[in-house]
């Protein structure tokens, strides 16, 4: 079996205790991962920090050419990436090939941010030269989660280091190869240099004692969290009391809105597509349709019938988009939700199978606040159906929520879904398609509970940069004349 490990100042460290990284689609050891403790993050810290100099005084077009050698790098490995994607995380191949493809365009989109981090002159009110300029932090922890693992540490550190950071990366336990190893490989490929890009791949054992390090370290100047929002609140608690940066991405219980003029089909397959993408395991996955009660009974009747054509099963084939749940905790948590949400009279229009670590897509209706499933973030494939009368319940409705990452509307009269998408309070919102959208330019993120961070082009040139006021005095500043000599 593969032995991978941490990446650490241009090194593979492939000594040490180990712990096994498991596959839910062959249920059995994928790979032995050494595991990386305390020292090894303050190390990788160290290097990252020894390489920012260098790194943030290259010139941008420098810089600029070292990404397009990263994509080019994951592009060049794309056999391997995809099965490793496939088995470490359970996705199905075309999940697998997206991973891919929008890891390769996030270092191609972020390429061109070198050239973007610009600073501006001011008007002085004492005839100063009076310059702003932008300036990269630092050294920047970057925490990621197993769902999507090659496509958020993409996004994330992309941005990151062409802003001029350097970045220590720490991989999910569920996910150390597909979130951290395949870059780190890309990185070496591409010739960056040594400690720009480092990863540490450490176990569930030792998260605590590695993220401790990743947060308080004084030589980390910021952190990006991705993943749930309890542990993200608590690191972002710490960073915050540090006085450090910290861009938070969480989690997310996002909503539909489908009014009465909506074109079902788009309808159908947008819910279909965000509901079971990655069989619910995504932030933006759907999870709650506001349906006007005069469409409800056909939009449910289609959505229905379009959900049980879903392929669950070999993911290695294009017609079986539902792969297993992560972990047997997972396939637990959704299945005494729906458990729950039945025994208190929810009704069951689909799904509600468990098969091993496979659960079948599920659509609930007749859902009230008192089941689980009505506020708890599910990842997994679970859907509830709620119907309105007039739209502002259905926004009421959507906004009841703690969490607010993505938000979609589904309408023919698009000036209605626009004024209605600006009502939904969520990060992202969607007029005619699904919850799950994302573009390497536009500002990733959510709000309340779902976080704080924005990523993707300018956006993570302000997340990532500081900006430092500097004057040059012309002879103009008044003092009081006291002071004067
Ligand atoms: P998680 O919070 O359990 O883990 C996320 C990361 O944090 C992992 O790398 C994990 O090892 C690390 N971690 C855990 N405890 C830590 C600690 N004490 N110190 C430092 N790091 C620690 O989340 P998960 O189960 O991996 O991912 C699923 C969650 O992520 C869901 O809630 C989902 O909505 C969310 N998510 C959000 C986005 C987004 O962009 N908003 C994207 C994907 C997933």
């Amino acid at each position: 079996m593969k032995k991978y490990g941490s990446y650490i100042n241009g090194e593979w460290k492939l000594e040490g205790e180990t712990f096994k990284d498991f596959s839910p689609v062959t249920q059995s050891v994928f790979a032995e991962v050494v595991d990386a403790n305390a020292s090894d993050a303050s190390a990788a810290i160290e290097a990252a920090h020894d390489a920012f100099a260098h790194w943030s005084n290259l010139a941008p077009e420098t810089r600029k050419d070292y990404l397009l050698k990263v994509a080019d790098a994951v592009e060049s490995l794309a056999a391997e990436v995809e099965d490793i994607i496939i088995d470490e995380v359970g996705s199905w191949i075309g999940k697998a090939k997206f991973e891919i493809k929008s890891c390769v365009h996030f270092f191609r989109t972020a390429a061109a941010l070198t050239e973007q981090v610009k600073g501006y002159e001011l008007p002085s009110e004492q005839g100063k030269k009076s310059i702003v300029v932008r300036e990269p932090l630092g050294v920047v922890s970057v925490i990621t989660p197993w769902n999507v693992p090659l496509n958020l540490s993409s996004r994330t550190t992309s941005g990151i280091l062409a802003v001029g950071n350097t970045v220590v990366l720490k991989p999910s336990e569920e996910s150390p190869i597909s979130g951290g190893w395949i870059l780190a490989k890309a990185f070496e490929k591409a010739g960056v240099p040594k400690g720009v890009f480092n990863v540490l791949t450490c176990s569930k054992k030792n998260v605590s004692e590695v993220g401790e390090v990743l947060v308080t370290h004084p030589k980390v100047k910021a952190i990006s969290f991705t993943g749930s929002t309890n542990v993200g609140k608590s690191i972002a608690s710490k960073a915050g009391a540090l006085l450090k940066k910290v861009s938070v991405e969480l989690g997310g219980k996002d909503a539909m809105i489908i009014l009465e003029d909506a074109d079902l089909q788009k309808a159908v397959t947008g819910a279909t597509f965000a509901s079971f993408f990655h069989a619910g395991q995504i932030c933006m996955g759907l999870k709650r349709i506001y349906v006007d009660e005069k469409i409800a009974a056909e939009f449910i009747q289609r959505f229905v019938q379009k959900t049980k054509t879903l392929g669950i099963g070999d993911v290695r084939k294009f017609n079986c988009p539902i792969g297993p749940l992560i972990n047997e905790t997972q396939v637990i948590k959704i299945e005494n939700q729906v458990k729950d949400a039945l025994g208190k009279g929810a009704t069951l229009m689909t799904g509600g199978v468990r098969n091993g670590l496979y659960y079948h897509p599920t659509i609930l209706k007749e859902v009230t606040p008192e089941m689980e499933v009505y506020a708890e973030e599910s990842f997994g494939p679970v859907v509830c159906i709620y119907t309105f009368k007039n739209v502002e319940e259905a926004i009421d409705a959507v906004n009841e929520s703690e969490l607010g990452l993505s938000g979609a509307v589904i309408t023919e009269d698009t000036e209605k879904g626009f004024s209605i998408a600006r009502q939904m309070e969520s990060g992202m919102c969607h007029v005619n398609d699904g919850t799950i959208y994302g573009e390497a330019l536009a500002p990733f993120g959510g709000v309340k509970n779902s976080g704080t961070g924005r990523y993707g082009g300018l956006a993570s040139v302000d997340s990532f940069t500081q900006t430092q006021w500097i004057t040059i005095d012309q002879g103009g500043r008044k003092y009081p004349p006291p002071f004067v000599e």
